[in-house]
């Protein structure tokens, strides 16, 4: 379930035309964790939501389809919602792992596109049919209920689409085999999120992310290690709390959403290390949480981070 944060009901925006949410439906990296100790923060791999409401109409798009995608898919189906729009930061499993159990792509009435940087040897498509294969799977690619609507949209750096009334473009990432970030605007409303996961920093792509980031609203970053740790994973493609904060401040994000969370971190050391080391940097820093949602267009309140 969804929790739905106070601030809309205490603050309804008469002047807003929509409201904007970002909602979690995944946040750890890696693998799922169900446990006692990541309960608090959420054990499924990486999916976030961008819902633009505009009275009854939502515009929904999905970011990554980590084992988060599940629920995300079953919410949007049984608000009737037909036509998906699934942007991968990259394939690697925990990004993907969701597809599995994504309800909309086995039904016949439901169209699914799929949008990605483009790779160098091998077509989105062709990614997705060695996903989806015998024995792997049950269901080969082909034989998808959605099918022949499952569409895939290969992405160039530079590229800026729209999906209705919001506007995206793409920013390559330092990660083996690769991966991208995304920058989500809808500008009537003057809202953006930034999702930048799966990036090791210590390269000139920091730079290019900055620039890429400038001014957003909600910035979400690939956090999965500390100060404490990071030595020992150095050059996994994966970076830290305090880097994000770092990134966070030079871009004059709004607020930075810690994401992508280590599967061996418990509830506790996230709390008591990684936000600690975001926050020093950056106090407009948070902890991205499973299933909880964010108004963009009052995130500060929405955070508790107001005057921070
Ligand atoms: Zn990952
Ligand atoms: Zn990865």
């Amino acid at each position: 379930m969804v929790k739905k944060t106070s601030a809309r009901a205490k603050n309804p925006r008469k002047i807003a035309k929509s409201v904007v949410d970002t909602i979690f439906w995944g946040v750890r990296g890696t693998i799922p964790t169900p446990s006692k100790q990541t309960r608090k923060y959420g054990g499924n791999t990486s999916c976030v939501e961008f819902r633009v409401n505009r009275g009854k109409d939502i515009l929904s798009v999905a970011l990554d389809a980590g084992s988060g995608l599940a629920a995300y898919g079953a919410e949007a189906l049984a608000r009737g919602q037909r036509e998906y729009h699934i942007f991968l930061s990259h394939v690697h499993y925990d990004h993907i792992m969701g597809l599995t159990r994504f309800a909309p792509i086995f039904r016949r009435d439901c169209k699914v596109n799929f949008y990605g940087i483009a790779h160098p040897d091998h077509s989105l498509r062709d990614i997705l049919r060695g996903f989806f294969q015998h024995p792997y799977f049950p269901i080969e690619y082909d034989a998808l209920g959605a099918n022949p609507n499952v569409v895939c949209h290969e992405l160039h750096k530079g590229d800026v689409l729209k999906v209705g009334n919001i506007v995206i473009c793409c920013q390559p990432l330092n990660h083996p085999q690769g991966s991208a970030a995304y920058r989500l605007e809808v500008p009537e409303e003057n809202v953006s999120l930034v999702y930048a996961t799966d990036h090791e920093h210590g390269t000139s792509v920091d730079a290019d992310l900055i620039k890429f980031s400038k001014d957003a609203k909600l910035f979400i970053y690939d956090s999965t290690y500390h100060q404490k740790n990071y030595d020992k994973y150095k050059g996994w493609g994966h970076s830290t709390s305090q880097q994000g904060a770092l990134i966070a401040k030079a871009s004059n994000v709004e607020a930075f959403g810690i994401f992508h969370h280590d599967p061996a971190a418990s509830d506790t050391d996230l709390e008591k290390i990684s936000l600690p080391e975001a926050k020093k940097l950056f106090k407009r820093s948070f902890l991205c949480t499973e299933g909880k949602s964010l108004c963009l267009n009052t995130l500060l309140e929405d955070l508790g981070l107001q005057g921070k």
